[in-house]
């Protein structure tokens, strides 16, 4: 099945309102040439209103975390799907290696905030991935499947159709060290049979992206793979030509 790539850029806690005008509004100069793929960055909160307002609707914005609360009410500090959908957002990064690491999101919770996201009719980007520790004494398989098993117990299988997955092994993000095209069309493609256990329609149409270093120059012979249907890009999604050469690989990935 032929998917649609996608292409996020999470500039994690990276940021000022200069930088969002200026880095959101020249990505956003390359959306005419995306026609076949779908593009969002994912800014901190506080320049989402800036970043939608510099892409004025040519490409999507989503955040880069959702509160598991669906309804208002005290919860200091966090922030729920609606208020993101209201501002205009599409999108929202849940479960980032980063935030089951440092602020003790465990399965669970991702799945909880996956469901709010769904909620409010966000599309969320479920972030899932083995450390490196976890993958050489040979557990990458029972962590992923519990990470992703987690997810679909709370939803159910069919509002993975309204979800995009992203790959990201935890030893690859943000360290230079980029899982090999073979590695992620194999974890892609196991990712996909177990979603396929459960409904191989809903496997098939799932768009699973890769995450960590991924770079301009690496860009297009992993999106060569056919499990993967993108990225997740955290460092190169800072630099506007770099960010957009990456668009491009998926561009040329989707009208080849
Ligand atoms: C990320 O933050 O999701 C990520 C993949 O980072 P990087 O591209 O810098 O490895």
């Amino acid at each position: 099945m032929k998917r649609r790539p996608f292409v996020a850029g999470n500039w994690k806690m990276h940021g000022s309102l200069e930088m969002t005008a200026e880095l959101a509004t020249g990505v956003a100069e390359g959306a005419g040439r995306w026609t076949q793929i779908d593009v969002a960055i994912c800014p901190p909160y506080p320049y989402l209103t800036g970043a939608l307002d510099a892409v004025n609707g040519r490409i999507a914005v989503g955040a880069q975390d959702v509160s598991e609360q669906a309804e208002q009410g005290a919860y200091t500090g966090e922030v729920n799907g609606n208020m993101l959908r209201d501002i205009g957002c599409s999108h929202v990064i849940v479960g980032h290696s980063e935030r089951r690491a440092y602020y003790g999101e465990n399965n669970e919770i991702v799945a909880r905030k996956t469901e709010a996201a769904l909620a409010a009719g966000l599309t969320p980007l479920v972030c899932i991935g083995e450390t490196l520790e976890q993958r050489e004494s040979g557990k990458m398989e029972a962590v992923l499947s519990a990470q992703l098993d987690a997810v679909i117990e709370v939803i159910g299988v069919a509002a993975l159709e309204n979800a995009v997955l992203a790959y990201e092994p935890v030893w690859a993000i943000g360290t230079g060290k980029t899982a090999s095209p073979q590695q992620a069309q194999e974890v892609h493609a196991f990712l996909r049979q177990r979603i396929a256990g459960h409904d191989a329609i809903i496997a098939a149409a799932l768009r699973i992206l890769y995450g960590g270093s991924v770079k301009p120059d690496n860009a297009a012979e992993l999106f060569s793979c056919g499990d993967v249907d993108g990225g997740l890009i955290g460092g190169a999604a800072l630099d506007a030509n770099g960010f957009a050469a990456i668009c491009d690989a998926a561009q040329a990935k989707a009208s080849a």
